[in-house]
């Protein structure tokens, strides 16, 4: 969701981890890995029914936040709200969702639908639903890879 998630402050990026994100993200950076996302969509549509959702002010935790960005943004409209995750964030559905698991709203889909699955989910006490064709899988760092490539050649 554009709008959304490009108003997220960067200062949230980590703000919004668990203590377990937290500890997996730095364990990442030490050994110079990052995640990365393989697989593919199978269109099983459990994403839609079972999203996590972010404002100006961070991830949407209660009602009043979620009334609060409603009246100033048209987009979430189309999310209601279904219950509350073990981490604490509100989990929504999409009435967008086509009985055939189909968007019917492909075209003018939100950035969170396009840019789905969100490595950050990892750190955030969330995942990818269950049935998702997506997995995210530990890689060494370009930056690592680079340096190790011109270490080599210096000698
Ligand atoms: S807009 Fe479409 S892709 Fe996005 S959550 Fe709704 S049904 Fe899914
Ligand atoms: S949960 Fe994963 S596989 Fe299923 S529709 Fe969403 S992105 Fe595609």
């Amino acid at each position: 969701m554009k709008s959304i998630v490009k108003s997220k402050k960067i200062i949230s990026f980590f703000t919004d981890f668990t203590l377990a994100g937290l500890i997996q993200f730095i364990f990442l950076k030490i050994r110079r890995k990052v995640l990365v996302v393989r697989g593919s969509c199978n269109c099983c549509g459990n994403c839609c029914r079972a999203i996590n959702l972010e404002g100006p002010k961070g991830w949407i935790k209660s009602e009043q936040y979620f009334q609060e960005l409603l009246m100033k943004n048209h987009e979430f409209s189309r999310f209601s709200v279904v219950k509350k995750d073990q981490s604490g964030h509100l989990v929504f559905e999409c009435k967008k969702l086509g009985e055939n698991n189909m968007c019917t709203d492909y075209d003018q889909r939100p950035d969170v639908c396009r840019l789905f699955p969100d490595k950050r989910l990892t750190f955030c006490g969330g995942g990818l639903p269950d049935g998702c064709g997506y997995r995210f899988e530990e890689m060494k760092s370009f930056k690592h890879v680079l340096d190790n490539k011109l270490k080599h050649n210096s000698k």
